[in-house]
């Protein structure tokens, strides 16, 4: 079964968010069972930088002018199809914006490209592999499932949505740039109140619409986080489902862990102690080994609820407890939290950027990592949270509810908590959140057992590998 992946991102090529991550890892677990993946993807000039390219497959004078299509391979030997058009995406910085973070004026071309080079290779531009699946992620890829119906469907398409809130929406005079049949802007394609919208095009046209957490699938059906398309996506009802993303054991297990200063297991938790003070070093934080240390590692934006935080720090700090983050986004957002730490520097520490190996880091070196989201489609800071034994305090909803089981007494009782999960989008629900944090770290030997339930969680890739698979088969490839 051949299978082509579709996006604008791949770790450890480029990675903005957990996009990346799951084409990072998605491939490399199918492989095992039977489908032969190929990624298909724009070429940014570290994608390009990081590939060992083996030559051109074919170049087109296209409707963003001439490009050419390239083949090569990932350090993992993960095979690559990358587009080179250096007037789209040789820029500097963000790869969806400019440096005043304002999306680049021809987004709609340089993504609506990516679509429908999917669709050449799925017609069989290369005559050595042709994909009977075309597998498309998030608005960046949006496009392939039209691209694919607008030639009559060359290869079956999985569209699947990372997150609802971005949904690539342009004014309707871009849709003539776009090189679809007029028809395809209507109500029943990929019309979105007047626009052209990227988002309704994959769900509108794909064969089978996932995305990344069972809870996210049934949310995403309400008015409350449909973002306006919870009408269609009930209306794709059955061919709509949820599958939860997994960790890559490769990037992210603190036994193998290069990033961190010492490495550890859920059996030998020694270098977990070395970690934090490590961590608490670094950062200027006092290094203390019996106050719990509270960690964010999170884009800054409204969706992942960092005011809450910035509201509660004192519930952390008047505890003793101390907090770490490491973000970037929201200015002013990155201020607040700049002033928090120096204002309390032996407390709180922060770091404002994007940095891979420091958020390894983070998680080793703390006890608690903090996703107070406002929605979430999977989240995988909690994942990496209880691999390496930093109990997540969540917000029950999307991806968090299903991966985090909450300390209350019957689930200890049980032995199944995994961290702490908090129910309504408030300051005072993260108190209480923080105050059963406390309470459970002045009990060891019941915070030992929740760390330990978590270290031991299984979030391996295979499961959700096997679940597309099955899609795939269900679809006849
Ligand atoms: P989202 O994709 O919405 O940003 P996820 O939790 O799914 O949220 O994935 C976020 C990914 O990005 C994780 O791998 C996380 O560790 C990483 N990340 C977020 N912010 C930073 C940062 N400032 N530095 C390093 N890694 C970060």
């Amino acid at each position: 079964m051949r299978v082509l992946h579709v996006c604008a991102e791949m770790f450890p090529l480029l990675k903005t968010g957990g996009l990346a991550d799951v084409s990072g890892a998605l491939p490399l677990a199918l492989a095992p069972l039977g489908c032969e993946v190929r990624v298909l993807l724009p070429g940014f000039p570290s994608i390009l930088a990081g590939l060992a390219i083996d030559g051109e497959v074919a170049s087109f004078e296209t409707f963003a002018g001439a490009v050419r299509l390239l083949f090569g391979k990932t350090s993992d030997g993960v095979a690559v199809y990358v587009i080179e058009a250096p007037h789209l995406y040789e820029r500097g910085g963000n790869p969806y914006q400019d440096g005043n973070h304002h999306p680049y004026a021809d987004n709609h071309v340089r993504f609506a490209l990516l679509g429908w080079m999917a669709a050449r290779i799925a017609e069989g531009c290369d005559p050595y592999w042709r994909p009977s699946v075309v597998h498309a992620h998030d608005w960046h890829a949006g496009l392939a499932p039209a691209y694919l119906a607008a030639v009559g469907h060359p290869a079956r398409s999985v569209f699947t949505i990372h997150n609802l809130a971005y949904q690539g929406v342009f004014s309707p005079s871009d849709f003539a740039a776009v090189d679809l049949p007029a028809h395809f802007f209507d109500v029943n394609g990929l019309e979105f109140h007047g626009h052209l919208s990227f988002m309704k095009a994959g769900i509108f046209y794909a064969d089978r619409v996932t995305t990344v957490s069972p809870t996210y699938a049934t949310e995403i059906t309400g008015t409350e986080q449909g973002c306006g398309l919870d009408g269609l996506l009930r209306d794709r009802g059955g061919a709509l489902s949820g599958v939860l993303n997994g960790v890559d054991p490769a990037i992210w297990n603190p036994e193998h862990d290069a990033l961190i200063a010492a490495s550890y297991s859920a059996d030998k938790l020694a270098g977990k102690a070395k970690c934090k003070a490590a961590l608490q070093a670094t950062m200027g934080l006092e290094v203390v080994a019996d106050k719990p240390l509270f960690a964010v590692v999170s884009r800054l934006t409204e969706q992942k609820g960092l005011h809450l935080v910035l509201e509660v720090l004192h519930e952390i700090t008047d505890r003793g407890g101390q907090f770490v983050l490491l973000g970037s986004g929201d200015a002013a957002m990155e201020a607040a939290f700049r002033v928090a730490a120096a204002e309390n520097p032996s407390q709180i520490a922060v770091k404002i950027g994007y940095d891979e190996s420091f958020s390894h880091q983070i998680m080793a070196g703390s006890d608690v990592i903090m996703v107070p989201s406002r929605f979430e489609p999977c989240g995988l800071t909690q994942l990496y949270g209880l691999k390496y034994g930093a109990l997540p305090l969540v917000r029950r909803v999307g991806g968090l509810s299903d991966t985090v089981v909450d300390c209350s007494l019957e689930n200890l009782h049980e032995g199944i908590a995994t961290g702490a999960v908090f129910n309504e989008f408030s300051s005072e629900e993260l108190t209480r959140g923080i105050r059963r944090i406390f309470a459970l770290w002045a009990r060891p030997k019941e915070w030992k057992a929740v760390r330990l339930q978590g270290m031991n969680a299984d979030f391996g890739w295979d499961t959700a590998a096997a679940q597309y698979c099955d899609l795939y088969r269900a679809l006849g490839a």
